[in-house]
C-alpha cells in the first residue's frame, strides 16, 4: 500500500508537471484529490490493515495529499503568471498611434471681437465699465436728452417691466451713470460693451437682443476732430490699414453735431459693388460730439468742457469682418458655425 501510494505520488507530481493550462492543471486535481481519487480510495481500505500499519500508512496518505496540493498550487501560479505576462504583451499600449485630442471649446465670437475692441480703445487711453441691463427711464432716455413723448423714443422700443424701469436699449446710459458718479467731475474715457434689448422682430439683420459698445470721451477742448482721429484708428487696425473713413450727418438726441461713419468697401475699393450696394462705402456706427444738455444734467459745465461719443454694434463688426450673412447665427449655438472662429 505504501508503494501504490508513492506510485500515485509520482505520477500525479508528473502530470502537475506536464500540464499547460489552468483547466489541465483543475483535471488532474480532480483526479487525484477528488473524493472519487484513487488517493481516498486508498484511504478507505485502511481498515483492512493492522492497528500498527495504520498511522504510518495515513501518515503516508496525507503527506501525499498534500504534497501533489502543493505541487498542484505552485503550478498554478505559475500558469497565472505566464498567462498574464502573455496577455500583457498581446495587449501592449502602441505608444507611435497618434493621440486623441480632447475636444476643447472656444471663446463665442461676439466675445472674440468685443475683446479686441475692448483692447483696441485700451490702447489709446479708454477705460472699459459696465452697468445694469435693467435700466431706469431716467437714465435710459431722460438723461440722454431723451424726455417723455420724445419722437426718437419710437426707434428704440424697450420691454418694460413696470412704467419707469426697462430693459436697457442701448448702452448710453453707463456714460451718463459714469458722468454722474465722477464728484470731482474729471475727464471721462471710457468704453462700455453689454447686451441690449429692442422690441423688434428678428430677422437676418435684427435681433431682439444684441450687444452694443459705447464710447465717451469728455475733457476740455475735446474736438470733432479727435473723434475723427479715434474713429479712423480704430477702423484702420479692426479692417485694415488701406480702409478710408467717412462721416456724414445724421441725428441723435444726445450728441450735436451727431454723425454716421461708414468704411471704405473691401470689395471693391470703392467702385461700387453688391456688398456696399454700389455706394462704395458701408455704414460702420455712429457717433458725435455731447450734446450739452447731456454734459449738463451729468453736471459738467457745457461751457468748461465738451466730449464725443460714438456708439456700434459689435454683431455688425464680426459680420462685416468674417462675412457672417445672418445676426441669428450669434444666438442660435450652431456648433457648426462656432467652430470655424475658435481661432479667430
Ligand atoms: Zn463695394
Amino acid at each position: 500500500m505504501k508503494d501504490q501510494l508513492q506510485a500515485l505520488e509520482t505520477e500525479a507530481l508528473q502530470k502537475v508537471a506536464e500540464a499547460t493550462s489552468l483547466k489541465e492543471l483543475q483535471d488532474v486535481r480532480v483526479a487525484y484529490l477528488g473524493k472519487k481519487g484513487p488517493i481516498t480510495e486508498v484511504l478507505r481500505g485502511m481498515g483492512k490493515l493492522s492497528k500498527e500499519e495504520r498511522p504510518v500508512i495515513g501518515e503516508l496518505a496525507n503527506t501525499v495529499r498534500g504534497n501533489i496540493a502543493d505541487a498542484i498550487d505552485g503550478k498554478k501560479e505559475t500558469i497565472e503568471a505566464a498567462e498574464l505576462e502573455k496577455q500583457l504583451e498581446e495587449e501592449t499600449i502602441d505608444v507611435t498611434l497618434p493621440g486623441r485630442p480632447a475636444p476643447t471649446g472656444g471663446p463665442h465670437l461676439l466675445t472674440s471681437i468685443v475683446e479686441e475692441i475692448e483692447d483696441l480703445f485700451i490702447g489709446m487711453g479708454f477705460e472699459v465699465r459696465e452697468g445694469p441691463e435693467v435700466e431706469t427711464d431716467y437714465y435710459n432716455f431722460e438723461a440722454l436728452n431723451l424726455p417723455k413723448g420724445h419722437p426718437a423714443r419710437d426707434m428704440q422700443d424697450s420691454f418694460y417691466i413696470t412704467e419707469d424701469i426697462l430693459m436697457r436699449t442701448h448702452t448710453s446710459p453707463v456714460q451718463a451713470r459714469t458722468m454722474n458718479a465722477m464728484e470731482d467731475k474729471r475727464p471721462v474715457k471710457m468704453i462700455c460693451p453689454g447686451k441690449v434689448y429692442r422690441r423688434d422682430t428678428d430677422d437676418a439683420t435684427h435681433s431682439h437682443q444684441f450687444t452694443q459698445i459705447e464710447g465717451l470721451y469728455v475733457d476740455k477742448n475735446v474736438r470733432m476732430s479727435d473723434l475723427k482721429g479715434v474713429l479712423d484708428r480704430f477702423a484702420k487696425q479692426m479692417f485694415g490699414e488701406d480702409r478710408e473713413i467717412r462721416l456724414r450727418p445724421s441725428f441723435f438726441p444726445f450728441t450735436e453735431p451727431s454723425v454716421e461713419m461708414d468704411i471704405s468697401c473691401k470689395m471693391c475699393h470703392g467702385d461700387g459693388c453688391s456688398v456696399c450696394k454700389q455706394t462704395g462705402w458701408i455704414e460702420i456706427l455712429g457717433a458725435g460730439m455731447v450734446h450739452p444738455r447731456v454734459l449738463e444734467m451729468a453736471g459738467y459745465d457745457p461751457k468748461v468742457y465738451s466730449g464725443f461719443a460714438f456708439g456700434m454694434g459689435p454683431e455688425r463688426i464680426a459680420m462685416l469682418k468674417y462675412g457672417v450673412d445672418d445676426i441669428r447665427h450669434f444666438y442660435t449655438n450652431d456648433k457648426r458655425f462656432l467652430k470655424q472662429y475658435h481661432q479667430a
